[in-house]
């Protein structure tokens, strides 16, 4: 895996395609906000500066099909979605971008840009007042997704799927960068120099992702969908438009599934964080479940995850309470020290190899995995006093990177230990339970729920609990 070095000295510039906000973010969708979450907060402690840029698409033709529908201004729509997005994020433990530019707030830039662009002639004008990017005039065009001349030539759908309006391109893989007005945008349009009409979606990125981290960036992340047509059109304009690199590293997160098939909006078959808050499960519960597989590879999602991921942050939270504890420090403190870089001494003894996982291509189960051998048998309670401050240090870095806000963890209680009694009563009902014998079992069920215990039964045998 190449190293990452940043263009800019010290300082790496990291622009994320931002949600479309129309509807409620899924939880695949936080699938790739969370990763890359992880991934600025990884790089940052590995003592690097990070710009994090992630933009927030308001106008494109599914926030317009929204708005009509619901018969409500465009902007009203899209902020109250932006609201809802802000929110769960922070429920996440998400680190909010260092600038979240709107596409409409950015429609000069964009206008500048296709200007840029036709005076270079890599793009041109059709009869209705649309703007064409010209696919022929950029050989390089394909490198990101190798995607072949004969494909684009031939796959109109994927060359353009929310195209589907235009017919006026000289060839099928030309994208559109400037929309003419059409009934069926209702109000939303902008003046330019070619008339009335909105900026493609493709644009947006290319023009706020430049004018923020400049000419030349660092990473480049989204879902694996974005791959094609999204960013290779936006590399093609970029790099048209300032002949130059555009992006080092583009860095594109695998989906997540339901039932081993593709989790989306259109399909229904979606949850949101409040779906699995209900089921009894906090934020943090969840991004553990969907960051633990390797981000390039797809995760298929289940609820047996969330009860792995529940038992796993308990043995995080118990370990942090007992460190703390034994350091005499606060959890808050210790992380908002860390966050700031305080700690640039490098104390990861205990947890090198968890670190080293971490900061391989963000190989966060390989880092869990050193993580949980590394705690195994230790008690920060018998660690010398030198020893327990490197290892809160070290222990908080990671959870730090990670994410995980474990105050949000709920300790189980501890169950009650049941009276000899009790404990007779039920040895004698497993006994009548396996001999076949079902009256008398529901019979001393029936007398040890009378006395205020309830039995839980699995395969391999039976727990009691206190009613
Ligand atoms: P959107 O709001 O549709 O623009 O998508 C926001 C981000 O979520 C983009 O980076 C998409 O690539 C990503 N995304 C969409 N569906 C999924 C999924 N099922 N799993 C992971 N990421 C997804
Ligand atoms: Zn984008």
């Amino acid at each position: 895996m190449e190293p990452i070095r940043p263009s800019k000295g010290n300082t790496v510039g990291m622009y994320c395609c931002g949600p479309t906000v129309y509807d409620r973010a899924h939880i695949g969708n936080f699938r790739t906000f969370l990763s890359q979450d992880v991934m600025r907060r990884t790089l940052q402690v590995a003592g690097l500066k990070v710009v994090h840029v992630r933009n927030v698409t308001d106008v494109d033709d599914k926030t317009i099909a929204r708005s009509i529908e619901e018969n409500r201004p465009l902007k009203e729509v899209t902020e109250f979605w932006t609201k809802e997005f802000h929110k769960d994020c922070e429920r996440f433990n998400m680190l909010p971008p260092h600038i979240e530019p709107k596409a409409t707030d950015h429609i000069e830039e964009q206008i500048e840009m296709i200007q840029t662009l036709l005076e270079k002639d890599h793009a041109y004008t059709s009869d209705d007042g649309s703007v064409y990017f010209r696919v022929s005039s950029f050989d390089e065009y394909g490198k990101l997704s190798r995607i072949k001349d004969r494909e684009l030539k031939t796959n109109s759908a994927d060359a353009s799927p929310i195209d589907s309006d235009e017919y006026d391109r000289d060839s099928m893989a030309d994208f559109v960068m400037w929309k003419s007005r059409k009934e069926t945008d209702g109000d939303v349009y902008w003046d330019s120099p070619w008339g009335e009409g909105r900026p493609g979606w493709h644009l947006e990125c290319s023009a706020m992702a430049m004018k923020y981290l400049g000419e030349h960036l660092d990473i480049h992340s989204g879902g694996e969908d974005l791959i094609f047509p999204h960013h290779e059109n936006e590399i093609a304009q970029s790099e048209c438009s300032c002949s130059q690199q555009f992006f080092k590293y583009w860095i594109h997160g695998a989906h997540l599934l339901v039932d081993g098939g593709k989790m989306a909006k259109s399909l229904k078959n979606f949850y949101t964080i409040d779906d699995i808050e209900a089921k009894g499960f906090p934020p943090v519960v969840l991004r553990y479940a969907l960051t633990s597989g390797y981000y390039r590879q797809s995760l298929n999602f289940t609820f047996e995850s969330l009860n792995a991921a529940n038992s796993a942050l308990q043995r995080l939270r118990k370990f942090s309470d007992e460190l703390l504890t034994k350091v005499g420090t606060n959890r808050a403190s210790l992380l908002k020290a860390i966050g700031k870089n305080a700690h640039t001494e490098d104390p990861w003894s205990l947890f090198e190899e968890s670190w080293d996982e971490l900061r391989n291509d963000l190989n966060i189960s390989g880092a869990l995995g050193k993580l949980f051998s590394a705690i195994k048998g230790v008690k920060p309670l018998e660690m010398s006093a030198f020893e327990d401050s490197q290892a809160a240090i070290a222990f908080h870095k990671l959870i730090y990177a990670l994410g995980y806000d474990l105050d949000q963890v709920e300790i189980e209680k501890p169950k009650s230990e049941a009276p000899e009694e009790i404990k007779t009563l039920a040895n004698q009902r497993w006994e009548a339970k396996q001999s076949r014998d079902w009256e008398q079992a529901d019979q001393i069920r029936n007398e040890l729920q009378a006395k205020g215990w309830k039995i839980l039964d699995s395969k391999e045998g039976y727990e009691l609990e206190k009613i």
